[in-house]
């Protein structure tokens, strides 16, 4: 049986140490703060914005929250970016997706300053991972980097395989492996044969958005399986991508849904948050 990957309990941990960062900064005389901007009221993003508001609560980050009606025209949202770059006080922005559809998410991404993009997205910031450098990295990716440096499971030399590419998820995470010298395959829906290059994973990363996608005749046998995967089965609760039950019994490591990856990207938001304020020090 698979050692279970405590996610919920690592980013407990990680929260703490943040409010003990938080703590020193402020007795220097800097309150980290971070920024959300929510376009629209998508019911799921609510729950986020309330998770990250709560988040930033409890370790003592302020939180300025921005909810701005549906019509709002680009030249207002980018209006609105542009003044949360010039405040001094504000060290993290983030815009909550999805917005609505006349509005261009790239372009607004790439409108607030790379030093105050905790979420990753920058193209400043996408370029340096790329190319090895310190920057902010993409929150989800980053929780999984951090998951598996808690439980010792070493990357150098194995071999990773990450379904799914999205520029959030997929992308950097194989950006990420790579950097700690695995060897690493990306999987899409263009690809044939699945089975055959996952159950050639040391690491399987599932972060593709299908329930059950990842089976057990796709494992190889001590494999560490992480489930990026949050979806809604049938009956309305939470499910990964990862056939868990099955794949439990196959893998070394494996992270539960809920309670794994989820709490580590806000955890690592916050983590982003207080980099932020800090690298104001310099
Ligand atoms: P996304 O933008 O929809 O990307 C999904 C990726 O999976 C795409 O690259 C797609 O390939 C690939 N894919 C889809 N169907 C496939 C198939 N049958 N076989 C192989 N690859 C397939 O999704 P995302 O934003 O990366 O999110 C992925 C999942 O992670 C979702 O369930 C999301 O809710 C979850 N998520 C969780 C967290 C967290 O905090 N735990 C954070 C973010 C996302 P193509 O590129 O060819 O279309």
């Amino acid at each position: 049986m698979a050692t279970i990957i405590n996610g919920k309990e690592l980013a407990k941990k990680i929260r703490l140490e943040l409010k003990n960062e938080v703590d020193e900064l402020k007795a220097k005389g800097i309150e980290p703060k971070l920024s959300v901007i929510m376009v629209g009221n998508d019911k799921a993003s609510e729950v986020y914005v309330r998770n990250k508001s709560k988040a930033c609560n409890e370790i003592g980050i302020a939180f300025e929250e921005f909810l701005i009606p549906e019509e709002t025209t680009k030249e207002e949202l980018l209006g609105l970016i542009e003044k949360l770059n010039q405040r001094k006080d504000i060290h993290g922005i983030l815009l909550q997706s999805p917005i609505p559809k006349h509005l261009d998410i790239r372009e607004a991404f790439n409108s607030i300053d790379y030093r105050k993009d905790v979420d990753g997205f920058h193209p400043i910031n996408v370029g340096k991972l790329a190319i090895g450098e310190e920057s902010f990295v993409s929150c989800t990716p980053a929780g999984v980097m951090e998951m598996l440096k808690e439980y010792d499971i070493d990357v150098q030399g194995k071999r990773a395989v990450v379904i799914g590419r999205s520029n959030i998820v997929g992308k950097p995470l194989s950006q990420l492996l790579l950097n700690a010298n695995a060897t690493v395959t990306i999987c899409h829906s263009k690809t044939q044969n699945i089975a055959e290059i996952t159950k050639e994973a040391d690491i399987l990363v599932a972060a593709l958005g299908k329930p059950k996608f990842v089976t057990a005749n796709m494992v190889k046998k001590a494999a560490v399986v992480i489930d990026v995967g949050i979806n809604r089965n049938d009956e309305g609760k939470l499910v990964g991508d990862v056939d868990f039950e099955n794949v439990e019994k196959i893998a070394s490591y494996i992270t539960p849904v809920p309670g794994g990856v989820g709490p580590m990207t806000v955890a690592m938001l916050m983590k982003n948050v207080v980099k932020a304020a800090k690298n104001t020090i310099n």
